[in-house]
């Protein structure tokens, strides 16, 4: 059974579909699941390679920053270690490392002003 993290079912839930992301039409993943093939979420995270697959495939996809924009949205303040899943390209310590950049931004956007 593939982990299906809430992340992964905004990409995916009819539910979502009509809050206007058509965009998930275009998604390069599109259809993978069915197929029982998951590299987005892979088992054996001790492996330095576990997201190559997945990253290839994001690297082309004409919505990734939509998907990452998504992932972010859903993911907000959840620590690296609890986040799951490669979207828009990044892993979960990478969404969490730009979650972290965008809040030392704003902080020194607020100093700044
Ligand atoms: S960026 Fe990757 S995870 Fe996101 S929709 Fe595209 S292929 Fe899927």
């Amino acid at each position: 059974m593939l982990a299906r993290p809430r992340a992964r079912r905004l990409v995916e839930s009819p539910e979502r579909a009509s809050q206007a992301i058509d965009w998930r039409e275009l998604a390069e993943c599109r259809g993978w699941t069915e197929k029982g093939v998951d590299p987005w979420f892979p088992q054996n995270l001790s492996d330095p390679t576990a997201y190559d697959v997945a990253a290839r495939i994001c690297a082309c996809c004409p919505v990734a920053q939509q998907c990452l924009d998504a992932a972010m949205a859903v993911e907000g303040a959840i620590h690296g270690r609890q986040r799951s899943g490669m979207f828009g390209g990044l892993t979960p310590e990478q969404r969490y490392a730009l979650y972290r950049r965008r809040g030392r931004e704003r902080s020194q956007d607020k100093d700044v002003a």
